[in-house]
């Protein structure tokens, strides 16, 4: 349908990222080294359509909340930056559950890779679910996007945790070898688990039972939470 208000969207590309799942996904971009591999589909898959993009540092990606849309929206949402239970309406918010579906973030350029006719764009600090559907790609222009007087009174509520992540001795050699295949996995493991990927009703626990996983690739990985800091306790290739 197409009236003046009422438009459909198609996707241009799929972006690749190591989170196979939402669980573990940092709450924003650039809060750890993910990358992106943008691969466009037929139709746009034309390196015209990038041209001079290598002069932007940063892209906006504008996606799709494609595990969520069936699920629809509601006028207001738990925030996790109030705790968890407390809601927000849902424009005050930058819930995945949203009239549209549609969602933003600023990343890292890497650059274009092209071979073989296929365009592919990477790019760095994805905080999006492995197969998302992007619906468009532009430049982050710094001064009109940046706005260093811009004020936020819900930062210190529910700050984003840092906790001290560190790899149990057994897991050691598993660990170097998957470093091997996927190049700053350590980093990338350690940057996710220290902002602890619990519920946030769940983050003040500092001695928890449960061992938690998470897909980071083709990486199950399991972790604790002992004492306030995060161990990781297995590293298992999933065939
Ligand atoms: N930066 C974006 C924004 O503000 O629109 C996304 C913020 S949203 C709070 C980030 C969360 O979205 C991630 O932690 C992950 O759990 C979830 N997410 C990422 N990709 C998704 C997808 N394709 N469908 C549903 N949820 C997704």
């Amino acid at each position: 349908m197409n009236t003046h208000n009422s438009f459909s969207l198609e996707a241009i590309a799929t972006v690749a990222t190591p989170f196979k799942q939402k669980f573990a996904i940092p709450r924003q971009p650039n809060l750890a080294n993910a990358e992106g591999v943008i691969t466009f589909e037929e139709g746009f898959n034309d390196i015209n359509l990038l041209k001079g993009i290598e002069n932007y540092s940063h892209l906006w990606l504008l996606f799709i909340f494609h595990q969520n849309i069936e699920r629809g929206w509601k006028n207001t949402v738990k925030a996790p930056r109030l705790g968890g239970n407390a809601t927000m309406g849902v424009l005050a918010s930058r819930s995945t559950h949203r009239p549209n579906g549609i969602g933003m973030s600023v990343v890292k350029n890497k650059g274009v890779v092209s071979s073989n006719g296929q365009t592919q764009l990477v790019v760095e600090g994805v905080d999006l679910v492995d197969g998302t559907p992007l619906v468009d790609i532009k430049p982050y222009i710094a001064y009109a996007d940046s706005v260093p007087s811009a004020s936020d009174n819900l930062d210190d509520i529910n700050p984003i945790p840092n906790r001290d992540v560190s790899f149990a001795d057994t897991i050691q050699p598993t660990l170097a070898e998957i470093e091997k295949k996927h190049r700053g996995f350590s980093a990338l493991v350690t940057a996710v688990l220290s902002q602890d990927p619990r519920p946030a009703y769940k983050q003040h626990i500092e001695n928890d039972e449960k061992t938690y996983r998470v897909t980071l690739y083709d990486i199950d990985v399991g972790f604790e939470i002992r004492d306030a800091a995060v161990k990781v306790t297995e590293l298992v290739h999933l065939g």
